[in-house]
């Protein structure tokens, strides 16, 4: 059988790439898989945002605070806010054998496979330019200023895809789902994540070889 450990899943992409409609509809398939962490921000709630599901509302002094006592994985500036992962939440799911994502963005991203190197990166886009820019504009839950920075930010992302592990278009929900959780599947049966099992053939075999 191949692994059945949980794995850490960072999720990143384009600001109207469709990352949190995806993944929730993941969650909701598959309750008993996957575990998302809520990041704290520093930035305001939009409407319909919840604390401590969207996100943990922080204050700049807070989430200093946060970082000065250890208590995130990781955390970057995005458009002017912080951002950062709880690392608690994290470490006692994965402990549990589930699949956490982290929908973070890619400054983030490149801590989390450096400190955890066996972390899978996912960046997720929508198919063209074209389709993004239509997406982030449609959204109408940001003014013109911030949606230019989302732009400019998401060009400056195209730098670092190619450091990531799979890249994930988003032209439906579902089959984008589906697309993942194979992915990750895959991941689970590939031999880097299986030298318990790797191991226990050798062994076993040796074992047997003694005995003939
Ligand atoms: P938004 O303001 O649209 O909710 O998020 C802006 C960006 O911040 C998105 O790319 C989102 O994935 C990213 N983000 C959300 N939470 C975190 C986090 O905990 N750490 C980092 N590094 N990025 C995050």
């Amino acid at each position: 059988m191949a692994s059945d450990k949980g794995i850490l899943i960072v999720l990143s992409g384009f600001s109207g790439s469709g990352k949190g409609t995806v993944v929730k509809h993941l969650l909701a398939k598959y309750p008993q898989d996957f575990a998302l962490s809520v990041s704290a921000t520093t930035r305001s709630p939009r409407e319909g945002e919840e604390e401590g599901v969207s996100y943990f509302f922080r204050s700049r002094e807070q989430f200093e605070q946060m970082i000065a006592q250890g208590e995130l994985l990781e955390y970057a500036e995005y458009v002017g806010n912080y951002y950062g992962t709880p690392l608690s939440y994290v470490r006692e799911k994965l402990a549990a054998g589930q699949n956490v994502i982290l929908e973070i963005e890619t400054q983030g991203a490149m801590k989390v496979k450096a400190e955890h190197p066996d972390t899978l990166l996912l960046f997720m886009t929508p198919p063209d330019a074209g389709e993004l820019i239509r997406r982030l504009k449609n959204r109408g839950t940001e003014d013109d200023a911030t949606i230019t920075a989302r732009m400019k930010q998401a060009a400056e992302e195209t730098r670092v895809m190619d450091a990531y592990d799979y890249i994930v278009v988003n032209d439906d929900v579902d089959a984008c789902a589906q697309k993942i959780l194979s992915i990750i599947q895959c991941e689970k049966s590939s031999a880097k994540r299986n030298p318990e099992l790797i191991e226990k053939f050798r062994l076993g075999l040796q074992d047997i070889l003694k005995g003939e």
